[in-house]
C-alpha cells in the first residue's frame, strides 16, 4: 500500500535537485580548506551552495554559515544572547529548539489567533539600557500561522533591539521578498523545503548583527563561525534545494485547493476547530483538534490506515506531547489533547488528500455527524 504523506513540516521529501547534488558532492575529493586543486573543487561545491542560499535569502554570501540544521542555528543565537547578557523575549509558540535553549526567556503571549500580540512585544521593549533580542518564528511549525515580521521589526528595531526570526518553515511555503526588514538574525533548515535532513543556516541578512560568537570552535571554518569540515553532501544538498524554492511557491495555489478539501471536511464535522482559523496561515498547514479525540490514538488509527500526520512538532522520542502551541493560543485542554497536524506539499496528490478524508470519516459516525451537520447548517 503507497502511503499518504501529509507531513512536510516534519519534513519534506528529498528533492530530486538536491539528490543529484548530493551524490556529485559524494565524490569529489578534496577538503574545502585545503589551498591544492581538489580542496579548492571541493571549496567550489560550498560557494555555488552559499551563493544560492543567499539568493534565497537576498543577502550577500558572507552572511550565510551553514550549521547541522535551524536548532543548532536557534542555539547558536542565544548562547550569544547569553554571552552577551542580552535580555531575550520568545514568542509563546516558540519551537522547542528556541524554547529549551531560552528557558530563562520571558515569553511573548499569542493572541487567540496565534498571532504575536504586539501591544505585549512593545511593553517588553520599553526601557531596556542594553541590547535585547526577541525571537519569533516566521510561520509556526504547527499551526501554520504567519507572525507579522515587517511590524515586529519595526516595534523591535525602534527600541534598539535584535530580531531573531526562527524561518525554518518559511522558504516554499511563503514568500520572503521583503526579507531586508526581517530582522537581523534567520535561521534555516533544509529539510523542510526538499534538502536532506542535518544540515540549516545562519544568515545574519543586515548590518546591525554582523557576527555571533562561534557555538562549535577549531579549525575556523566558516569565516570562524562555525568550525568543522564543512558537510560538503548536505550544504550541496541545500544549495540545490534553496534554488528551487521558486517551484514550492509556484505550486502553493494547488496544495491550498488540496488542503481546502480538507478544511470543507473539518468544517462539516460538528465541535471540530482549525487551530488560527481566521489568521493568515501558510496555505500547506492545518491544525485541527475534537474534543472527542486524543492525538495519541487518532495518530495511530491514520497511520495503521497509511496516513503520515503528526500530532504538533515531530518529537525526537516519538511521544506524542501535549502542545504548547495550541496551549498558548487558550483553546480548552480537551481540544489541546486532541492537535493534529496536517501538512501537505509540493509531492501531495488528490488520492492521499482523500486517503485522509476517508480515515477522518471513519473516526466518528459519519453518518450522525453530517446529518448534524445539515441540522446546524
Ligand atoms: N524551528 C522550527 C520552526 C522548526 O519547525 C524546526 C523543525 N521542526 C526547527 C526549528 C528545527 O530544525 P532542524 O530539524 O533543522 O533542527
Amino acid at each position: 500500500m503507497e502511503r499518504a504523506y501529509l507531513d512536510h513540516n516534519a519534513t519534506t521529501p528529498l528533492s530530486t535537485a538536491a539528490r543529484d547534488a548530493m551524490i556529485a558532492a559524494m565524490d569529489q575529493l578534496g577538503n574545502p580548506s585545503s589551498v591544492h586543486s581538489d580542496g579548492r573543487k571541493a571549496r567550489q561545491v560550498l560557494d555555488v551552495a552559499r551563493d544560492s542560499v543567499a539568493a534565497l535569502m537576498k543577502c550577500k554570501p558572507e552572511s550565510v554559515t551553514f550549521t547541522s540544521g535551524a536548532t543548532e542555528s536557534n542555539n547558536t543565537v542565544f548562547a550569544h544572547a547569553q554571552a552577551m547578557d542580552w535580555p531575550i523575549f520568545i514568542s509563546a509558540t516558540s519551537h522547542a529548539s528556541v524554547l529549551d535553549c531560552a528557558i530563562e526567556a520571558k515569553r511573548i503571549p499569542v493572541q487567540p489567533n496565534g498571532v504575536v500580540d504586539l501591544e505585549q512585544l512593545a511593553k517588553a521593549c520599553e526601557g531596556h539600557e542594553t541590547p535585547f533580542i526577541v525571537s519569533i518564528e516566521g510561520v509556526n511549525n504547527e499551526t501554520g500561522v504567519i507572525q507579522p515580521i515587517t511590524e515586529i521589526a519595526q516595534i523591535v528595531q525602534a527600541h534598539d533591539g535584535y530580531l531573531h526570526v526562527d524561518a525554518a518553515q518559511v522558504p516554499g511555503k511563503i514568500n520572503i521578498d521583503d526579507i531586508s526588514t526581517w530582522g537581523d538574525v534567520v535561521t534555516l533548515s533544509a529539510h523542510k523545503f526538499g534538502g536532506p535532513k542535518g544540515v540549516g543556516a545562519t544568515v545574519l541578512p543586515g548590518c546591525r548583527l554582523t557576527a555571533l560568537n562561534a557555538a562549535i570552535r577549531g579549525g575556523g571554518q566558516e569565516r570562524r563561525n562555525r568550525s568543522g569540515t564543512e558537510n560538503l553532501v548536505g550544504i550541496a544538498g541545500m544549495g540545490a534545494a534553496a534554488a528551487n524554492v521558486g517551484e514550492r511557491l509556484g505550486d502553493i495555489a494547488r496544495q491550498e485547493s488540496l488542503l481546502g478539501q480538507i478544511v470543507a471536511r473539518i468544517s462539516a464535522t460538528p465541535s471540530a476547530e482549525i487551530a488560527g482559523d481566521a489568521s493568515v496561515r501558510a496555505a500547506n498547514t492545518l491544525s485541527i483538534m475534537h474534543p472527542s479525540l486524543t492525538s495519541e490514538i487518532s495518530l495511530i488509527r491514520f497511520d495503521l490506515a497509511g496516513v503520515s500526520i503528526s500530532s504538533g512538532s515531530a518529537c525526537s522520542s516519538g511521544k506524542v506531547s501535549k502542545s504548547h502551541v495550541l496551549d498558548a493560543m487558550g483553546y480548552a485542554s480537551d481540544l489541546v489533547q486532541s492537535g493534529l497536524r496536517i501538512s501537505v506539499g509540493l509531492e501531495t496528490l488528490q488520492s492521499d488528500v482523500d486517503r485522509f478524508i476517508a480515515v477522518w470519516d471513519s473516526l466518528f459516525d459519519v453518518g450522525t455527524v453530517h446529518q448534524e451537520a445539515r441540522a446546524v447548517a
